[in-house]
């Protein structure tokens, strides 16, 4: 796959192709360096749904509909013919954005796996009968006079899973260890080692040989990365890759709506009814200790920032704080500053984005420092203080706690969301900002539909 600033040439391929690839090797295409970006983020939004989805328990027929929807709405272009090439371009951007930790090969395996397993059942007949032969799959079709062995079993099988027992189904005779999901789940007769797998049930095998496909690509892509990549385009290409793993798919905030401002005097009110726990608890540990290190100071500036603080109440807010502390001629003298800066009014005078949670999940406080995420930083004995300190106890506090032990913490801010407004949050939360703004939202219809 080639790279280039600017001119597209038109697809190398005008013959019909099948609409899933299987991702064998890059394409020999050349790519705007704006589309290899763009495509990557329409990408990583469909893996980001499924993500969530999975995370949520979604059936596996509702996540079916997810996938079809977030594949309908992210990856289409406004040229057909250009969707089969923005799907392989940005599967191998994305390849080399996970490739890079053990971690983010991980998710991208797992992510991958599911979307290619959905996509594979909404396939025609035809299409899986085409994709399984592409695969080389080494599986014969059941021949008759063995068939006829074991019929009756197969019908049980069947009929024990809710299908219609299709004596023309074709089956597939294969080792039980490689459709492990089959297995498990008991949806397969097994004889002699060997799973006799129906034709409807055929995406198992094919799962199994794309996800140890695209396993042992990803290894390969990073030794490729390391050795070579990442240097000989450390000016094009690796800024874009390393910011993509951390990217934010959301708005950015850094602008309030007009009718967005906040004023001194109700700060308190909002701290306690629409702020995150992340901004919860900056703001109250400002209030009690009067200070607050660098990371601290930050990040809870950018939020008030985007939330709508202007900026001379921002700076009687932060002093009349720490002058208690540190006095107010120290304050003017080493604080105002970077509050200053952060609203871009010192320095290069870039107006700062407020941190979306994706950052604020991975930075690192160390002793005494009060920002980060809570669902992640905070030990479980003070997240679950803080929690009851929120109203949220019971049951409701064992879902978010469930979701943090399984490192889904946007997850469970969302979770604590929904308890506290005692309404869905279908988008999940992904920015302290979003989560003041559909706080606001909400409460404000509440208040218009009691007057
Ligand atoms: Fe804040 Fe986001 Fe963590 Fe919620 S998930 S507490 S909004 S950083």
């Amino acid at each position: 796959m080639e790279i280039v600033r600017s001119q597209r040439k038109p697809s190398i391929d005008a013959s019909p192709t099948p609409t899933l690839s299987l991702y064998r090797s890059a394409p020999p295409l050349e790519v705007r360096l704006e589309d290899f970006e763009l495509y990557a983020i329409d990408r990583l939004r469909v893996l980001k749904g499924i993500s969530d989805g999975l995370a949520r328990g979604k059936k596996p027929e509702e996540m079916e509909n997810l996938v079809r929807e977030l594949w309908k709405t992210n990856m289409r272009h406004q040229d057909p013919a250009e969707v089969m090439n923005k799907d392989i371009i940005s599967h191998f951007v994305l390849r080399l954005v996970y490739c890079r930790t053990e971690e983010l090969r991980k998710w991208f395996l797992s992510m991958e796996t599911t979307l290619f397993r959905y996509r594979f059942r909404l396939e025609s007949l035809e299409s899986q009968r085409m994709l399984m032969t592409e695969f080389q799959l080494p599986y014969k079709a059941l021949i008759h006079a063995e068939y006829e062995t074991v019929k009756d079993k197969l019908v049980q099988v069947a009929r024990s899973i809710g299908q219609s027992s299709n004596t023309d189904t074709i089956f597939f005779k294969v080792p039980f260890e490689e459709v492990p999901d089959l297995v498990g789940s008991r949806r397969v007769f097994i004889l002699k080692g060997f799973a006799y797998v129906p034709m409807n049930q055929v995406v198992s095998l094919v799962v199994t040989q794309f996800r140890s496909n695209i396993s042992k690509a990803l290894v390969l892509t990073n030794r490729k990365w390391t050795s070579t990549i990442k240097e000989q385009e450390k000016d094009r290409l690796t800024p874009i890759v390393e910011a993509l793993s951390n990217s934010y798919l959301g708005p950015d905030y850094t602008q309030p709506n007009e009718s967005a401002e906040i004023s001194l005097k109700d700060i308190d009110q909002l701290a306690s009814n629409s702020f995150p726990l992340c901004m919860r608890h900056l703001f109250d540990k400002l209030r009690e200790d009067h200070h607050l290190k660098h990371g601290g100071r930050i990040q809870l500036n950018l939020f008030l920032k985007g939330v709508g603080l202007k900026l001379d109440d921002a700076l009687a807010f932060w002093k009349e704080e720490f002058s208690k502390k540190v006095g107010a001629e120290r304050f003017d003298k080493e604080y105002a500053y970077s509050i200053r800066h952060n609203y871009g009014k010192e320095g290069k005078r870039t107006d700062y984005t407020p941190f979306a949670c994706q950052k604020i999940i991975s930075s690192t406080p160390s002793v005494g420092d009060h920002h980060g995420c809570p669902y992640r930083h905070f030990s479980e004995e003070n997240l679950r203080a803080a929690l009851n300190k929120m109203g949220v106890g019971g049951r409701q506090q064992d879902e978010v706690m469930d979701k943090v032990r399984n490192r889904h913490y946007q997850l469970a801010c969302t979770l604590t969301f929904e308890a506290i407004h005692g309404t869905s949050c279908d988008t999940g939360i992904n920015h302290p900002n979003q989560y003041f703004s559909n706080s606001q939202k909400i409460r404000q219809e509440k208040i218009q539909a009691t007057t």
